[in-house]
């Protein structure tokens, strides 16, 4: 066992002070906020699977820095078999909870960064990576959750950050002083901000020299004074202010993404990884990037088994799952889904070790990944809405379903085949509905598209990672092309 609990867990972030805003109010109690809980309960399961004998292989790792076994959350990857272990975790996840987790940005950015500060340290004779040794083992003791915060506000996109109107559209060093930074920004979609314990923030972007104010990559606590954090909204989140549960469609679960303020923010020494070596930022961005688009193969397939079977489970209750094209439809869906799963497997299984003797993943094949998840959920969305039907948008509600007067009618002529309840059907529905149009869809749709990098940050990467050239002199060789240079 690692060394928290889930309800310890649960304690520890009650016991944090952080500044949290939703709907233009100040949330007092960010734990049982009906708004926030789902979300609580999604990154909580990190630890109560870690719990469970059946997943202690896959949810606990050995530290090689503590010597201890450790939330695999929390791991710095020792082989390839540990990177294929991380994708199998967030697919179990993903199935367990059907919603983003939030965890794993932390666990992608502190793999990053370990090997990131060594070079650093290696080249330019600093001390990062002494000092994020330090913050890491903590993080393991302390099996906490570390909320990774890369995306800047970037204003106009079109400018440099010290281009832009306004320098703090950035987030960037305001003051260097004796004991340490302090930093100023805004980092936006931050996964799970509120259910974090530490704020790892990084640079956005390759800077160049000049950019200097804006390379740093620090650790904040989530309470620290200066942070404040402003919840986003998700489509059909109000549904978790009512009174029942079933139009929820996923009551239990649900991720949240916040906007985190940084205002004037001292940070000691000791907590900074980065502060001026601009020359490093892009390897953080790309290694970075690289590990999260890895992850997504593991979390977007495990909601995608959800999706997959409350599709075949409404299909039964409708009584078309033996129809041939429904099949065929249920197929490409296990086709599409599997294709993730396999990316993010191949490019664990290629990994490679960096200098400091982590292992990264094969950067072209995680790419990849997230490249076709940025497209198999949609089209998996699209088949999911073509089984289920109609129904699927003119429901009525849970209350209806209550009432003395309409009850009746619906249980009546809203059943399926006589094998199943009515309430099977309603339930199954509203599954699909929260997965491919509700809050669920925030993350297995919008988020499949924009989180760890939009389809162009891949496209770019596959770019300039595929070797054309080699591709063309291969097939010169044996197109019998000897002495002649194709430009
Ligand atoms: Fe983890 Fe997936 Fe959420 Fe990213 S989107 S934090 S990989 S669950
Ligand atoms: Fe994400």
């Amino acid at each position: 066992m690692s060394s928290m609990t889930r309800n310890d867990y649960v304690a520890s972030l009650d016991s944090m002070h952080k500044q949290v805003y939703f709907q233009g109010e100040q949330v007092s109690d960010p734990v049982n906020h009906p708004m926030l809980r789902p979300s609580l309960n999604a990154c909580a399961m990190t630890y109560t699977l870690a719990e469970a004998p059946e997943h202690t292989e896959i949810m606990l790792a050995h530290s090689a820095l503590t010597h201890r076994p450790v939330n695999r959350f929390t791991h710095l990857h020792q082989n390839p078999a540990d990177l294929v272990a991380k994708v199998k975790m967030l697919r179990l996840l993903g199935q367990t909870t059907g919603c983003c987790f939030q965890r794993c940005v932390g666990m992608d950015a502190l793999n990053a960064l370990d090997s990131v500060t060594y070079e650093m340290d290696q080249q330019l004779r600093t001390e990062y990576h002494l000092r994020f040794m330090e913050f890491l083992s903590a993080v393991q003791e302390g099996d906490r959750v570390v909320g990774g915060a890369m995306t800047d506000a970037k204003g106009d996109r079109h400018l440099r950050p010290s281009q832009q109107a306004d320098p703090d559209l950035f987030v960037r060093i305001v003051e260097r002083r004796a004991e340490g930074i302090v930093v100023r920004g805004a980092k936006l979609h931050q996964t799970g901000a509120v259910n974090a314990h530490e704020i790892l923030v990084m640079p956005t972007l390759a800077l160049a020299q000049g950019e200097e104010e804006y390379a740093v990559a620090c650790a904040i606590p989530a309470d620290a004074p200066g942070v404040l954090m402003i919840v986003g909204r998700q489509p059909s989140d109000g549904r978790r202010l009512e009174a029942g549960r079933l139009d929820m469609g996923n009551p239990e679960f649900g991720g949240h993404e916040a906007v985190i303020i940084l205002e004037d923010v001292f940070v000691p020494w000791q907590r900074v990884f980065m502060a001026g070596e601009t020359a490093f930022s892009g390897m953080l961005v790309e290694r970075f990037a690289a590990y999260h688009r890895q992850s997504y193969g593991g979390c977007k397939a495990g909601v995608g088994d959800l999706l997959i079977g409350a599709t075949q489970a409404l299909a039964q209750i409708q009584g078309t799952a033996t129809a041939a094209h429904v099949r065929d439809k249920i197929v490409e869906m296990v086709n599409l889904n599997e294709t993730l799963y396999a990316c993010g497997i191949a490019c664990s299984g290629e990994g490679r070790p960096a200098a400091s003797g982590t292992y990264l993943v094969d950067p072209l094949l995680a790419n990849v990944c997230k490249l076709n998840v940025t497209r198999a959920p949609f089209e998996m969305a699209r088949l999911a809405q073509d089984i289920a039907g109609g129904l699927l948008v003119t429901l009525p509600s849970e209350k209806d379903l209550a009432s003395p007067v309409t009850g009746p009618y619906l249980r009546k002529y809203l059943r399926g085949t006589p094998s199943a309840s009515m309430e099977a059907r309603y339930r199954m529905l509203r599954l699909v509905e929260n997965l491919t149009l509700g809050a669920g869809a925030a993350a297995y749709l919008t988020e499949s598209m924009h989180g760890a990098g939009s389809p162009q940050a891949q496209r770019i990467m596959l770019a300039r990672l595929a070797d054309l050239p080699a591709k063309v002199e291969i097939a010169k060789r044996l197109a019998g092309i000897q002495d002649e240079s194709i430009q």
